[in-house]
Formats: C-alpha cells, structure tokens, sequence
C-alpha cells in the first residue's frame, strides 16, 4: 500500500494532518467538540492518486466543482467507501449525473435543480443530502438564493421525496480579517436557526436533519469554526494550490 508513494502524495497526508489539528484547536477555542466539524476534502483538478493518498491516511469526505471531472473520479475510485460531495455550480441539464453519483450537493439555489435531483435520484440510493447555498453577503454577481427567498425554497426542498434538507451552505466575500470573516458566518448561522424553528418537521432530534453549516474555506476556516460550521471545505491546504490549465474537461462544464 505503501509502495510508490511521491513526495506530493506524502505532502498530501503531511498537510492533511496539520488541517486536522487546525480544525481541532480552532474548535478547542471556540469550546466546540472538534468531532463536530466535518472535514470536506476538496479534490478539484486534483489528480486520483492524491484523492488515494488522503484516503489512505483515513479522508473519507471529498468534494469536487466539476461535474465531468468529479464523475470520473468517482467512477474510477468506485472501490472506495468514499463520500462524494458536489460542491460546484449545477445546470440544469447535468442534474442527472449528479444525482447518480453523489452522497451530497452544496449548492442548490433554485427549486428546479432540485427537483430534478429528487426525480432523477437512482430507487435504489438514500436520499441524496442537500445544503441550500446563501448569497450571504448579497452581491449581485454571486450565486446562491437571497436570505429572502431562502425560507420559501427551504419548505419546497424539503417537502421533496427523494432529497433529504440539511442545512446551508455559503462562500462569504474573501477578507483576511478575521472579525470581518465571521460576521457572514454568523449570519449564516442565525439563518439555520430560523429555518430549525420555521421548518420544525425538518428537524427531527433523532435524525439531524437540518444539521449542517457548510461554511469555512483554507483561508477562513477558523473564523467559520469559531461561528458554528459543522462542515469546512478545504482544498488548498490539503492539496496545494490548482492549475487549471492542466484539466480540460473544466471549460466545458
Ligand atoms: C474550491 C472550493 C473550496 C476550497 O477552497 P480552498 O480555498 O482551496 O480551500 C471550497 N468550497 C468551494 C465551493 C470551492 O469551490
């Protein structure tokens, strides 16, 4: 197994595990259980064998931005008790190999995605897990439903069959002040409260749902820590910066 392991694999498991003490003493700050936030591995145009090499080193969550790429990945590391989680911008029209190949998708903004989800999820699968994305900072440019219209599509989702609601996602405006990171994280927060109370149903003691606060990026993960995340997605500091002119199957996405 460990055979033919390259530098860049055992950089890899080097970085993953300095995350993981950074995810424990930002959570030890904040008088959090660390087994309380969730590491989300994210492999974007990262190559299988780094994906191997984090598994290894015991990674079970990853995430990936690109549909084509990630249901490579996914295909060719079918082997593995991974959970895929897809965390990139989603047509309309590839709703169906999301729906096939995923344990989760973050970035659901609209009713019409996730209703096809819903119908085109496989019988035979769970309910695929979903996080509605905010558009927490209100900028015009950016994905995510308003803080308005997030009630509304919260009770459409989750009255959706084959989908199960388990709370938000955001990626706040980039700030490398700390105090100015957590304001959007706390927003955040405030509003999967509001949801919990809105949508009571939806958040049953004994299975968790509305659980999740999929917040906190390698540049903010403390701040969204401190601010309740429960679910950070790490990419750079686990698998060194991405070049993106070496994948080409990400124009077309
Ligand atoms: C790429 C990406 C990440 C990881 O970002 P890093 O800054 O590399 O940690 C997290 N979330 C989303 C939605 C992303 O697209």
């Amino acid at each position: 197994m460990t055979e033919n392991v390259t530098p860049a694999a055992e950089k890899v498991v080097e970085n993953l595990q300095h995350v993981q003490q950074r995810i424990a003493a930002a959570a030890q700050q904040a008088g959090r259980d660390s087994a309380d936030v969730a590491l989300l591995a994210v492999s974007k145009t990262k190559p299988i064998e780094l994906i191997t090499a984090a598994y290894q080193a015991g990674q079970r969550r990853f995430g990936e931005n690109y549909l084509q790429e990630a249901v490579d990945k996914v295909v060719a590391l079918r082997h593995l008790d991974i959970e895929w989680h897809f965390i990139g911008p989603l047509q309309s029209n590839k709703t169906r190999n999301a729906a096939q190949h995923f344990d989760w998708v973050h970035t659901i903004d609209r009713i019409k995605i996730a209703r096809r989800l819903s119908e085109q999820r496989p019988a035979e699968l769970p309910p695929l897990n979903i996080c509605l994305q905010v558009n927490i900072d209100g900028e015009a440019s950016k994905s995510g439903v308003t803080t308005e219209q997030l009630p509304a599509l919260a009770a459409e989702v989750a009255a959706l069959p084959n989908l199960t609601l388990r709370g938000l996602m955001a990626i706040p405006k980039a700030s490398d002040d700390p105090n100015q990171q957590r304001e959007p994280f706390a927003a955040l927060a405030a509003l999967l409260q509001q949801l919990r109370e809105l949508l009571p149903e939806q958040h049953k003691i004994d299975t968790f749902q509305l659980d999740t606060l999929s917040m906190g990026m390698s540049g903010d993960m403390d701040a969204a820590i401190s601010e309740g995340a429960t679910m950070v997605r790490i990419g750079t500091d686990i698998f060194g910066a991405r070049d993106y002119s070496l994948s080409s199957s990400l124009k077309t996405d």
